[in-house]
Parts: C-alpha cells; structure tokens; sequence
C-alpha cells in the first residue's frame, strides 16, 4: 500500500514517524475518515470544513491547503486502486524533538499522515439488511467531543465491551441521556420525527449527520435536535446511526429490546438510499 507522510507517496513500510511526534506520546492530533465510492470522495468539502474546526481548537496550523489535501486524498485512491473504499487522514501537532506538556513552538511541522482502506461492500452493505445490536455504556470520554481528536481508547473499550456482550456496538449515556454512538450519530424515530441530540461539546458534529438532516428536510419529514433517554429509543418506531464510514445504518435492538418491529425500519432504509445517491452523485 502507498501512503502520505508530509508531502510524500511511500510504500507503507518506509513511511516513518518520530517517537516524539506530539501525536504518538500525547494523542495530539486530530483525523478525519473520508468514503469512497466509485473511486470518488464523498462530502470531501465537509470534512475539511470540520478539520479545520478541530485544528483550530488545538490551535494547530493547517499545514496544506483544501487543493492539497484533495490531490493528496487523489493520488491515494488512484495509486491504490480504491473503488469503495475510504481514505483516512491525520494531523498531529508534529515532533518537538523532546517530550514536555507544553506545545512547541509555533514553527514545529505538523505531522500530515493519509492512507487508505479498501472496504468492498462499504454502499451494499449486508449489515444495513440485518440492523446493528446496541448496548448502552456510560459515556466516560473527555469534554471536548466535538474536536476530532485520534485520543479513541474510550470508544475501543466501548467496542470490546459491546462486542463482549454480543452486541455490534454502544450507544453512550451520560446524565441520563444518549450523547452518541462510539463513532457515530444516534437517533430514533417517534411517528414521523427523526430525533438526534443537538450540537455542543458533548457530541461529535457528524459531517453524515449535517448531511442527512439537510436531506430528511428536503424530504419533508421532521427532525428534533434534542436529547433522548435509552428507554424512550427502546420504545420509539425506528432507531439508527450515522457516519462517514457506515452512512446511514439501522439499529433493530437496545440492551436486548427490540426496537419497533425488529427489523430495520422504512425510514432509516429510505434515507440511507437518499444520502447515498445524492453523496455519489456529488462525489469529486
Ligand atoms: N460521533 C463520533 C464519536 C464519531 O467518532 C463519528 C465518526 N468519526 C461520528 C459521530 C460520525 O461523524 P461523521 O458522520 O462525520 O463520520
């Protein structure tokens, strides 16, 4: 596989990073995981709109420009013969040569690694026919979920965890209420709204999530932005996620309760097949 680091196509082997980057000892970066379908990038535009939110929290210099970045996410696809795919990217605040709490000088080179994954399947996918297993998990992350930091321990313990329980994945709770899925945006479905938690520090601001909503709009249905309890999603009508990676993907259990009938609902069908068409059709 060829990669990107800083500037360079390598084969994966050679593309080397320092012990020091601030990424590697201190989780001091920020990502973004961008789909590919028929070779093309979808929603390029939004994620690097939210990239730079993310580096502009940590106050990290963005070291290309949005041109660069899309020839970099290019070259991979093409270089790799990605077809469905996605490519990920990640921006650290680079390598001080030492390890101290305090960020380096401004001048330091971030680190600007991208790679990409092959994922047959990623629009066909069985599991949106199947529906996901859900699990509620205390939301023990840090406060700052709407940056995009690589610091995901949280969300892989939450994994192992739901897997362990032989579910698919979580949803996290804090103070009663769902925040989110452990890398995606939660929702349920009463009657005809589509209800997700609305945007604050507490929750990732999904690129898919901005996407589906402006869709389900155009569609006519209703959306709420506001929080909701386990037990209102074990007795709503539909439930599902959003991501970049799974775009829209039904959720047909919660802590073991079936949620509506059982089976992935019409709603959540119908606008995974609306994002998806409209994403491919604007694909670049
Ligand atoms: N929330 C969390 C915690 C995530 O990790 C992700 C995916 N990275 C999302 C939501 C969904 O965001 P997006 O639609 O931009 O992939």
């Amino acid at each position: 596989r060829t990669v990107y680091l800083n500037g360079d196509y390598l084969p994966e082997a050679e593309a080397r990073v320092s012990v020091f980057d601030r990424g590697f000892v201190m989780a001091d970066g920020v990502y973004e995981v961008v789909s590919v379908l028929d070779g093309k990038l979808i929603d390029f535009e939004g994620h690097q709109a939210r990239l730079k939110r993310s580096l502009d929290a940590l106050e990290i210099r963005n070291p290309l420009s949005d041109d660069e970045y899309l020839t970099a996410f290019r070259e991979l696809v093409q270089r790799n013969g990605i077809d469905e795919g996605l490519v990920y990217l990640q921006v650290t605040r680079g390598n001080p040569g030492d390890r101290d709490f305090a960020y380096p000088p401004a001048d330091t080179p971030p680190t600007v690694v991208a790679f990409t994954q092959s994922k047959p399947g990623l629009a066909d996918n069985p599991a949106a026919r199947t529906g996901l297993k859900i699990v509620t998990l205390p939301d023990e992350r840090w406060g700052r979920r709407d940056i995009k930091t690589v610091q995901l321990l949280y969300p892989s313990m939450a994994k192992m965890a739901a897997k362990a329980q032989g579910a698919d994945d979580a949803w996290l709770v804090q103070d009663g209420t769902v925040t989110e899925g452990t890398s995606n945006n939660a929702y349920i479905l009463r009657g005809n709204t589509i209800i997700t938690r609305e945007l604050s520090h507490d929750i990732l601001h999904g690129i898919t999530r901005q996407a589906v909503l402006r869709f389900a709009d155009e569609a006519q249905m209703s959306v709420e932005e506001r929080a909701f309890t386990p037990d209102e999603a074990k007795s709503a009508d539909e439930a599902f996620i959003t991501s970049a990676s799974a775009f829209v993907m039904p959720v047909v259990e919660i802590d073991g309760t079936p949620v509506g009938s059982g089976k992935p609902g019409p709603v959540a069908a119908r606008l995974r097949e609306i994002y998806i068409d409209e994403m491919r059709r604007r694909a670049i």
